[in-house]
């Protein structure tokens, strides 16, 4: 096992890191912005190296310097927790070529899930059904009419490095194509620095459903079910729960076992995640996130797992030692997203936190970085907080999560609680009908 884990990331996931660390005795290092230094996960972590500047082209995506961090605390192994470099086959590799491990898959798997079309093609071989689309980079706007037409309008343009909902455009009729083809591919190259695009069948109200899954080394697959992720704004998840409200105990089976077995013909190891838009009980598959995501705590609740040391566990070379038999799903779990942004309009909202009370109780988890007197900065991500209740029931899990909403306090700044306070009180919630569209029109309808 490792005996120091440098922890290349920020805010609630570097604490989430370090807590499993801390659990399994391995030391931590926490590298930080100069925006960050009095944050918690500095002031927890055993030991603490500045890396740059706010801006986290500087700092959190600064290869360099997060190499170097390493190498001065003598770290084994990097964890990149999400967004930042945990999805970069080159930062992965170089790791590697340093003598550290990366607390990940390998840098090829990373590489070809990156590619969103090489995903795509990847997946289809190994039996998975895909989006209707085309695999393949649209050349020129001519193109990508002519592949309309083929697929059937509307039609869906994406970016193949995409990430983040960026880069995407609905085409409604050929007459939108020309601006919708230069403005994606204008804002994925402006976000990825690589405009190539590639073209699907746009579903209508598909539920996203994702499949959550662990493999080792030795060829040892097991998925921990799915999560229902299509409470989003913007195509950005801001509600989340486990299991699907929607799913049958047969649709949850054959998903997972086809997911398992591709998963093992590819011989992909480490933590990830396959995601799928579900309609008319298909399942069409969108991409894979070959790192831990925002949303895990979820199913770590329902399967009593934690994902993290188990991810920590196989990247040091451990068998995973148990088999799928022995996972049980049981009761139900939501996550809300809790950001630093004014409800109504979701603009961001930074500054400093006044006052902070977090709820407790039976059933409640809370994965924050946050505390009184903290300022949040503004140049990351909103995301403060990820408020997670758990239930025997979705209903008791419901009451809990609403009780929670309201014990919360964060003083100072505008937060996301009083939207999922609302969103929590409708019948479509409670009955748990709802699709991807879903939450854009609460909000556009709601706060008129
Ligand atoms: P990103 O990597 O940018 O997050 P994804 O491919 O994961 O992009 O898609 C994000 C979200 O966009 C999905 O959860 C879904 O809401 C929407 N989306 C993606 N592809 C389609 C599609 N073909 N039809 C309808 N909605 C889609």
């Amino acid at each position: 096992m490792f005996d120091k884990i440098l922890i290349a990331n920020r805010g609630e996931i570097a604490l989430r890191i370090h807590r499993a660390c801390r659990e399994m005795g391995i030391r931590t290092v926490a590298v930080h912005s100069t925006a960050d230094a009095d944050a918690m996960h500095v002031r927890l972590a055993d030991e603490a190296v500045c890396i740059g500047p706010p801006n986290a082209s500087q700092s959190y995506l600064n290869v360099a310097a997060i190499l170097s961090a390493a190498e001065v605390t003598d770290s084994d192994a990097i964890h990149p927790g999400y967004g930042f470099l945990s999805e970069n086959a080159r930062f992965a590799a170089m790791v590697e070529e340093h003598d550290r491990v990366f607390i990940g898959p390998t840098s090829e798997h990373i590489s070809l899930m990156g590619n969103k079309i090489a995903a795509k093609e990847a997946m289809q071989n190994l039996g998975i059904q895909v989006v209707p689309g085309q695999e393949h980079v649209l050349q020129n706007v001519a193109a990508a009419e002519s592949s309309a037409m083929e697929i059937g309008y509307p039609v869906l343009i994406k970016a193949a490095a995409g990430g983040g909902g960026r880069g995407m455009k609905v085409v409604e009729t050929p007459q939108d194509m020309a601006a919708q083809y230069h403005a994606a591919r204008s804002e994925a190259e402006n976000a990825f620095g690589d405009g190539s695009l590639y073209i699907e069948r746009y579903l209508q109200g598909p539920r996203h459903i994702e499949v959550q899954i662990l493999a080792d080394k030795y060829g040892n697959t097991v998925h921990f079910g799915e999560r229902d992720c299509s409470l989003q704004r913007r195509h950005q998840k801001l509600v989340e729960e486990a299991p699907s409200p929607i799913l049958s105990a047969s649709e949850r089976e054959t998903i997972g076992q086809r997911v398992v077995a591709a998963m093992r013909s590819l011989k992909y190891s480490s933590l990830g995640t396959i995601e799928f838009l579900f309609e008319d009980g298909e399942f069409y598959f969108i991409e894979m996130n070959t790192r831990l995501q925002v949303e895990h705590p979820i199913t770590e609740m329902i399967t009593g797992t934690d994902l993290v040391r188990e991810q920590i566990r196989l990247s040091a070379g451990e068998e995973l030692g148990y088999t799928q038999d022995s996972i049980h799903v049981s009761g139900h779990a939501i996550e809300c997203r809790i950001n630093a942004e004014d409800h109504r309009t979701l603009m961001p909202s930074p500054g400093a936190v006044s006052d902070y009370h977090a709820p407790g109780g039976p059933g409640i988890r809370v994965d924050s970085a946050l505390y009184s007197g903290y300022r949040v900065p503004p140049n990351y991500d909103s995301m403060i907080s990820k408020l997670v209740a758990y239930g025997n029931t979705r209903a008791e899990c419901i009451k809990r999560m609403q009780r929670a909403l309201e014990e919360y306090v964060i003083d100072g700044i505008e937060t996301t609680i009083p939207l999922h306070l609302d969103l929590l009180k409708t019948s479509d919630f409670n009955d748990g009908l709802y699709d991807i569209n879903w939450l854009e029109s609460f909000i556009a309808t709601h706060y008129e």
